[in-house]
C-alpha cells in the first residue's frame, strides 16, 4: 500500500508558517524592518500603498548582502543570526527563525534587492508565490530594499481577512510606531501612499516620544531608571493625568524587543493602580536590559511575548522601578497643577478650569439640598471654626518618616467638615477639599502594605474564634493558602472535616466585618487559577481589606483626629489618590474662585 503521509513540499511549508508569522502588511512591515536593524541600519524608510495590501517596501542602509546571501535568504530556516543550540539561550538579535523572508516571499510578488557593504554593485531577485522567477545584477547604495506587491495573491483566503485600507495602515503605523521607540538613535521615516505619515530623526527617547506620540505627550513624561544586579530598566512614564483607557500607549520592550507581557504589564499597571481609576492604563515606553540567558523570546513566532527565569523577580523588579519614579516625581506634592495639557491656552484653560469647579460645587449642593436637616449635612452657617493659628500645622512629621513628603497635608489650614465626609482646608492662597474616605483608604492601605512586605500583616487574637465551615473546593484554597493567609493577617486552624476555626484577624480589621472579608480573599485566592499567582491578586486583598477596615459614609472627625489623619497622609507615599485612583483631594486655585465671583 502507498504510504498516505508525505514530507511537505518547501513551498507549501513556507506558505503554513507564513499563517503564523505573515497576519496581515503590518507583520511583513515588522519583520522586514526587525531585519534592517539587525543588519545595522541607522536609516530606514518605509513605504506603502493601498494600506500595505498593494505595496510594501522597507529599505535600509545595513550590512546588506550578497548574492549568494541573498538567495540563501529566501530558503526556509536560513539565518545569519544564530548557528548552534546554545545561541538559542542567549539571543541578542530580532530576529533568529530564519523563517520571515520565505514566509512572506511564498504568499506576494517580492523583489528582494541588496548590495553588501564594500561591493560595487547589488543583486536583485524577483519572486512569486514563493518562486523566484529572475536574479540580476542592480546598480544600488549600500544596503538592502525590499519590495512586497499584492499580499497574499495567492491565498485567496487570507486575502478576505485584511481590512479596510486605513485599518491596515493603521496596523502599520503601531507596528512602526514601536519600532521606532524601541530605536531612538535609527532615522524613521514613514510614507503612505506617497504621503509623509512620519520622519524620526536620531535623538533621544523623549524627542522620538515627541515625533511619535507628539509634544504633549513628550512633556509629561518622567525618566525611569533602575539597576538591580544585571537587570537594568530604563524609559520614560508618564504622570497618571495623561492616561488611556488602553493600553495602547503603554510601550514595553524587553531587551531591545517590543512585548505584550502578561508580567511585564501587570508590574508596571500594580505601580500605577494607586494612581490610576480601575480600567485606566498609563503612558510609558520603558524598556528591560537583563541577561539574554534570562529571557526566553523563542515562546511564538510572532516574538511578542517573552518568558522570564526568574518571573517575580523580574516582576518585582519592575514595579519597584516605577513606583520609585512615581514616589520622588514633582506632581506627587503639587498634584493639582497638573492635569492641564500643556498645550492648552491660558484661557482655556482657565475657563476649564472654573466649569470643573462650577460642577464640583453644583454636585456638592445638590447634595447638601437633598440631605435631611436632622443628619450631619454640615456645621450650621457660622459654626466652622475659623481658622486658628494654634490649630497649624496640626502634626509634625514624626523622626524617620520619609522627609520628602514635606508635611504638605499636615501644612493645611482646616477650615471645617462638609458633609461628615470632606475636610475643608486652606493651602496658603488656595482652597483644598479632601475626601476622608479616600484619605483613610489610602493610609490603611499602605500600613497594610508595608507590614505584608515586611513579613505579615499584623494581626489579633478572637476572643471568641470564628467556626467556619467551607465547601470542598474552598477548603482546598484555605489549605493551599495558609501560609499566605497567615501573612496577610488570617490564622486559621483546621476543625474536623471542612470546617476551620478563624483564630486571629488582622489587627485593622478586628472590630469590623472580618469574616466577611475573609470568605471575599478566599474567593479572591479560588479565582487565581493556574494563569494568575498570589502575586496578581495581593494587591487587590490588601485594598479590599484596607477599604473594609475605615468608617464609610457620614463620620464627624474630632480636630484631633483631623490632624492625625493629616499628618499619616503626609507619613504615606502615594497620598495623592485613594488605593482604587480615586483622588483624596482637589485644590482649587483662589484665581478661580474669584473667576466664579466675577473678579477674576
Ligand atoms: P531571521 O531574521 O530570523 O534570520 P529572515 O527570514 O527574516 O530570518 O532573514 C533571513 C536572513 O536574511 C537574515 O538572517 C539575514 O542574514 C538576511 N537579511 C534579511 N534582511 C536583511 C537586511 N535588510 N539586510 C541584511 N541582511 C538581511
Ligand atoms: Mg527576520
Amino acid at each position: 500500500m502507498p504510504c498516505r503521509i508525505k514530507i511537505l513540499s518547501e513551498n507549501l511549508a513556507n506558505k503554513i508558517a507564513a499563517g503564523e508569522v505573515v497576519e496581515r502588511p503590518a507583520s511583513v512591515v515588522k519583520e522586514l524592518v526587525e531585519n534592517s536593524l539587525d543588519a545595522g541600519a541607522t536609516e530606514i524608510v518605509v513605504e506603502i500603498e493601498a494600506g500595505g495590501k498593494r505595496l510594501i517596501k522597507v529599505s535600509d542602509n545595513g550590512c546588506g548582502m550578497s548574492r549568494e546571501d541573498a538567495l540563501l535568504a529566501l530558503e526556509r530556516h536560513a539565518t545569519s543570526k544564530i548557528s548552534t543550540d546554545g545561541d538559542l539561550l542567549a539571543i541578542s538579535t530580532l530576529g533568529f527563525r530564519g523563517e520571515a523572508l520565505p514566509s512572506i516571499a511564498s504568499v506576494s510578488r517580492c523583489t528582494l534587492s541588496s548590495r553588501e557593504k564594500g561591493r560595487v554593485e547589488g543583486t536583485e531577485i524577483y519572486g512569486e508565490g514563493g518562486t523566484i522567477r529572475s536574479v540580476k545584477d542592480r546598480g544600488m547604495a549600500e544596503g538592502t530594499i525590499i519590495e512586497v506587491r499584492n499580499l497574499f495573491f495567492n491565498t485567496p483566503a487570507r486575502l478576505k481577512f485584511l481590512k479596510s485600507t486605513e485599518t491596515e495602515a493603521a496596523h502599520v503605523s503601531d507596528h512602526l510606531t514601536r519600532l521606532a521607540l524601541s530605536r531612538p538613535d535609527v532615522r524613521f521615516l514613514y510614507l503612505n501612499d506617497g504621503r509623509i505619515v512620519f520622519r524620526a530623526l536620531n535623538g533621544d527617547l523623549r524627542e522620538r516620544v515627541a515625533s511619535l506620540l507628539g509634544k504633549t505627550v513628550a512633556s509629561g513624561l518622567f525618566p525611569v531608571s533602575f539597576r538591580e544586579g544585571e537587570m537594568n530598566i530604563h524609559g520614560l512614564a508618564a504622570r497618571p493625568e495623561c492616561s488611556r483607557s488602553t493600553a495602547s500607549h503603554l510601550y514595553t520592550f524587553v531587551n531591545g524587543r517590543f512585548v505584550r507581557d502578561r508580567v511585564v504589564q501587570h508590574a508596571v499597571l500594580q505601580a500605577y493602580r494607586r494612581f490610576l481609576e480601575r480600567g485606566r492604563y498609563p503612558v510609558a515606553a520603558l524598556f528591560l536590559l537583563l541577561p539574554a540567558g534570562d529571557v526566553d523570546v523563542n515562546v511564538h513566532p510572532t516574538k511578542h511575548e517573552v518568558r522570564f527565569r526568574e518571573q517575580s523577580r523580574v516582576h518585582d523588579f519592575i514595579a519597584s522601578a516605577v513606583e520609585g519614579m512615581l514616589q520622588t516625581t514633582p506632581w506627587i506634592r503639587k498634584p493639582v497643577a497638573a492635569p492641564v495639557p500643556p498645550i492648552a491656552s491660558p484661557e482655556n484653560a482657565a475657563e476649564r478650569k472654573v466649569s470643573e469647579v462650577r460642577e464640583a460645587l453644583g454636585v456638592y449642593q445638590a447634595r447638601l439640598d437633598a440631605t435631611p436637616s436632622h443628619g450631619v449635612p454640615c456645621r450650621p452657617p457660622g459654626a466652622f471654626p475659623v481658622p486658628r493659628k494654634d490649630m497649624m500645622p496640626v502634626h509634625r512629621v514624626r523622626e524617620g518618616e520619609r522627609e520628602n513628603a514635606a508635611g504638605y497635608f499636615s501644612s493645611l489650614t482646616v477650615l471645617g467638615q462638609f458633609a461628615g465626609a470632606y475636610l475643608v482646608c486652606c493651602d496658603g492662597e488656595d482652597l483644598v477639599l479632601l475626601d476622608q474616605h479616600a484619605a483613610h483608604e489610602r493610609v490603611a492601605f499602605e500600613h497594610l502594605r508595608r507590614e505584608f512586605s515586611n513579613g505579615s500583616v499584623e494581626s489579633q487574637g478572637l476572643l471568641f474564634p470564628e467556626v467556619m465551615e467551607f465547601s470542598h473546593g474552598e477548603v482546598a484554597v484555605v489549605d493551599e493558602h495558609r501560609d499566605s493567609l497567615r501573612r496577610l493577617g488570617f490564622v486559621l486552624e483546621d476543625f474536623g472535616g471542612t470546617a476551620r476555626v478563624v483564630q486571629s484577624v488582622p489587627r485593622l480589621l478586628a472590630k469590623k466585618e472580618c469574616i466577611r472579608v475573609l470568605r471575599d480573599v478566599i474567593e479572591e485566592l479560588s479565582s487565581i487559577g493556574s494563569s494568575r499567582s498570589f502575586l496578581d491578586v495581593q494587591e487587590d486583598i490588601l485594598m479590599r481589606m484596607a477599604c473594609h477596615s475605615v468608617v464609610r459614609g457620614v463620620h464627624p472627625l474630632a480636630a484631633e483626629e483631623i490632624s492625625s489623619l493629616l499628618a499619616s497622609l503626609d507619613s504615606v507615599g502615594f497620598a495623592t489618590n485613594c488605593p482604587h485612583g480615586r483622588p483624596v483631594f482637589h485644590r482649587i486655585p483662589r484665581s478661580d474662585v474669584e473667576k466664579m465671583f466675577k473678579r477674576g
